[in-house]
């Protein structure tokens, strides 16, 4: 049976969806309807039927808006973070935490386990904040395992040292990609027909760095060749070059007849 939830924390390539600066029809559906609004990508993996005290909590990436996530989402402490990798929109969030060490955790230090790429520009990054972390390099393929879930760290195409996660319990697996171009082989091979593919959909038809990101469309492409149960879109900008909204993005996505979906803040899945 299913004892985890993966709760999508932000749904947003960087900026966010709506961006402050921007007046297209994707923010001004997000402005006038919340719900539709995206934060800078995240997820978190917990124990499902716990009291909040008691349930083991493991986020990974510490996005900006990390704060009013952990908020919305009635949590109370988080155990362990795993990065992807050190760019703004995963990471700049890490400064919540100082407080959870230094008022919660009585001064222990917080598990952090990323690529050695990504602690070292996390640690630059945050350089007031090393005391608070217990930090674990991990290298390719490495396992990491918490409360019952393995974590494997699969290598793909984006800045040096970033990762997509294969995240496994006794029912379910599911690779965790916010930020990824074309797959690399021995990644795809991995994940070759997991039950979840959560992976980065950025843009919408012209994709503008197709080494580092993929667009909707390439995203349920490489998706539907993996034979993916069900492909989730994340990390989407909805509004780089040309803006679609999420009414149609939905009613594009119909022809999939469920095989792929939309994520969306707060959306938490049973693993
Ligand atoms: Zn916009
Ligand atoms: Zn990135
Ligand atoms: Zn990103």
């Amino acid at each position: 049976m299913a004892d985890h939830l993966f709760t999508f924390m932000g749904t947003a390539a960087g900026c966010g969806v709506p961006s402050f600066f921007c007046d297209c029809p994707a923010c001004t559906e997000a402005r006038a309807n919340p719900q539709l609004a995206r934060g800078d990508c995240g997820v978190m993996v917990r124990r499902s039927g716990l009291p909040e005290a008691d349930t083991p909590t493991l986020v990974i990436d510490t996005p900006p808006d990390a704060r009013h996530q952990l908020l919305r989402e009635g949590v109370r402490h988080v155990d362990e973070i795993l990065f992807t990798h050190c760019h703004f929109d995963h990471i700049g969030g890490l400064g919540e935490y100082e407080y959870l060490v230094q008022l919660v955790r009585k001064g222990a230090p917080l598990p952090v386990g990323a690529s050695p790429e990504a602690l070292q520009g996390i640690l630059a990054e945050f350089h007031y904040m090393g005391y608070c972390l217990d930090c674990e390099q991990i290298e390719p393929f490495d396992e990491h395992v918490f409360d019952g879930v393995r974590y494997t760290a699969l290598p793909v195409t984006h800045a040096p040292g970033t990762y997509g996660y294969l995240i496994e319990t006794d029912t379910t697996r599911l690779f965790y990609a916010s930020d990824t171009g074309p797959l690399p082989s021995e990644t795809a091979e991995r994940i070759r027909g997991v039950d979840i593919l959560a992976m980065d959909a950025t843009f919408w038809n012209n994709n503008w760095n197709p080494n580092d990101h993929h667009s909707i469309q390439e995203c349920i492409a490489e998706g539907l060749s993996l034979d993916a149960g069900t492909t989730y879109l994340t990390h989407l900008c909805m509004h780089y070059d040309e803006p679609i909204t999420h009414a149609e993005l939905v009613d594009y996505l119909e022809r999939y007849e469920g095989r792929v979906k939309v994520a969306q803040d707060g959306l938490s899945l049973a693993i």
